[in-house]
């Protein structure tokens, strides 16, 4: 009986910060409840498996959906997907088509601009 709590008290004591020093919570932490800006459903969570063989909670940013067309709300191809840092260290050739109306407009409905501004 004694032995188990000498056990529990060395857990609690010791605290072990995330080995990828993400800001995460520590194997200790995560027995605790969450503090009130991550019991929101805002940040996904992901379980994880530390070298300590503890599972431990990681909150990280949820992906935005796909970008989709202006008109007919399909989803465009060759759009980058990503956080916003992600997006941002791409290339400009990652991020959008490079043609007219790219990632704007699906190639379809960008055919039907192009003619009516030819038209004009
Ligand atoms: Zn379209």
């Amino acid at each position: 009986m004694n032995k188990a709590v000498s056990v529990t008290n060395r857990k609690a004591k010791h605290k072990r910060p995330c080995p990828e020093r993400c800001g995460s919570v520590s194997e200790y932490e995560a027995k605790k409840m969450p503090r009130p800006s991550l019991r929101s459903r805002t940040l996904k969570r992901i379980k994880i498996k530390v070298p300590g063989g503890a599972r431990i909670i990681h909150y990280i940013k949820k992906r935005p959906g796909k970008p989709r067309c202006a008109l007919c709300s399909r989803p465009l191809s060759g759009t980058a997907r990503g956080t916003k840092a992600q997006v941002k260290g791409m290339s400009r050739s990652q991020k959008t088509p490079t043609r007219a109306y790219g990632g704007n407009l699906c190639p379809a409905c960008s055919k039907e601009a192009l003619k009516d501004t030819k038209l004009r």
